[in-house]
């Protein structure tokens, strides 16, 4: 199955697709990982990318359709995947579709109002060396400043300030949210709200899968 998860920067996707990364065994791909890696290692694409990163804006369908296609043909791949911030324009959920045409997909839709957004994402605080995803109002780490899984240093990242945030939300609305109606009419949507704390939003996620893997299961034995 591939799972997608959907919804404003901010809204939960990473927290979220980590846990169910663990809860149900499948992989999950942020192409906000992706690309910050490469920005890392500052190769040529990553050089491109970081502006675009920094500016709040979408970095090219075709740069980013090639790194989800490159990851999505590896062997951790082959009974299903979790996406995070990918599609996030209507060209990129078709160039998916094309991809990998046969596998079952659920859309995930995490839903948070624009102030939530604004808060959350000015809190958080993600860890330089393994990714974990903090917040210094909600969900704190153990010492200040360090990584409760890996002790890596605590940072903010470069697009998480307001400005950015504010023309990330833009792009959101413009790029993203066609995609509700997009996938509501291939009957693939179901919308949560993001308002509650995570275990609160993983719970209704969870019961949402169990159903469609269960409702997947009966179909097959039938
Ligand atoms: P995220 O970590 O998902 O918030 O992504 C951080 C930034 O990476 C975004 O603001 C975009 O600049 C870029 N990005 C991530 N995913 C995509 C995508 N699917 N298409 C275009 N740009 C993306």
């Amino acid at each position: 199955m591939r799972i997608i998860l959907l919804g404003p920067p901010g809204c939960g996707k990473g927290t979220q697709g980590q846990l169910l990364e663990k809860q149900y065994g499948l992989p999950k791909i942020s192409t906000g990982d992706l690309l910050r890696q490469v920005v890392k290692e500052k190769t040529t694409l990553g050089k491109k990318a970081e502006a675009a990163m920094n500016r709040g804006e979408l970095v090219s369908d075709e740069v980013v359709v090639e790194m989800v296609k490159e990851r999505i043909s590896k062997e951790d791949c082959r009974l299903g995947y979790i996406l995070d911030g990918f599609p996030r324009t209507i060209f990129q959920a078709g160039r998916l579709e094309e991809t990998d045409p046969l596998r079952p997909q659920l859309v995930l839709d995490i839903k948070l109002s624009e102030q939530t957004v604004i808060e959350r994402l000015s809190a958080r605080r993600i860890c330089s060396k393994c990714g974990a995803i903090f917040n210094i109002l909600a969900k704190m780490p153990e010492k200040e400043g360090v990584c409760d899984i890996c002790d890596g240093k605590l940072i903010q990242r470069d697009d998480d300030t307001p400005d950015v945030i504010r023309k990330r939300l833009r792009v959101y609305f413009e790029h993203t949210q066609p995609l509700i109606a997009y996938y509501q009419k291939r009957k693939l949507y179901q919308g949560i709200n993001g308002e509650g704390n995570v275990k609160v939003v993983f719970a209704e996620i969870c019961s949402i899968l169990d159903k469609e893997i269960l409702g997947d299961e009966v179909n097959k034995t039938v």
